[in-house]
């Protein structure tokens, strides 16, 4: 598995070039946050046939998504509370409910910031952000993040979780209930 600021890439790539059921997402490349605009990172994404969402978690890490997407084509998404950060998205999404976009599924997780979201890929694969931020790192509303990952327990079969910072994770098949308990149980008791 790739580390660093391009994992969520490389791993959506991978799975497509996984696919076996021949679905009518082939092809669909996403980037989740976006790094710096590097000619390297360029030549790969064009190796892998191109990128045609950009999704944006949050303000905090859109670094240059605006040039991926003019270099590729690509539509960014990004939540209207967030958008000061990419006025010229593409795709605004706007109210506290979710949304399918391609074959992504991408929820409404307030708290870290007023307009998070993550995504989740095909309810196993889940890109999270800052979501799972410490309080110091809180900059919207604790409670609604601790909302939110409740949510994200009663929601989900994840398997595999990738924060915007750090290192991703992996859990048992159906143990992210339980990872979401304890996490909540942490957060809560956090002052
Ligand atoms: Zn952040």
């Amino acid at each position: 598995m790739p580390v660093g600021a391009n994992v969520c890439l490389w791993l959506l790539a991978d799975i497509q070039s996984g696919r076996s059921d021949g679905g009518q997402d082939d092809g669909e490349n996403w980037m989740v946050d976006a790094p710096r605009f590097t000619k390297h990172l360029v030549n790969k994404i064009e190796a892998m046939g191109g990128l045609q969402y950009i999704f944006l978690t949050h303000r905090d890490d859109v670094s240059d998504a605006d040039k991926y997407a003019a270099h590729f084509g690509a539509k960014r998404i990004i939540h209207e509370y967030e958008k000061a950060a990419q006025p010229d998205a593409e795709i605004i999404l706007k109210g506290e409910g979710d949304h399918d976009v391609g074959s992504a599924g991408i929820l409404f997780t307030p708290g870290h910031t007023k307009g998070h979201m993550v995504l989740s890929w095909q309810e196993k694969y889940l890109f999270i952000g800052d979501h799972f931020a410490s309080k110091p790192y809180c900059w919207f509303s604790w409670d609604d993040q601790i909302e939110s990952t409740k949510r994200l327990g009663d929601l989900s079969k994840f398997e595999d979780i990738f924060p915007g910072h750090g290192k991703w994770f992996s859990v048992s098949p159906g143990d992210f209930p339980s990872e979401i308990e304890k996490r909540v149980a942490t957060m809560a008791a956090a002052i």
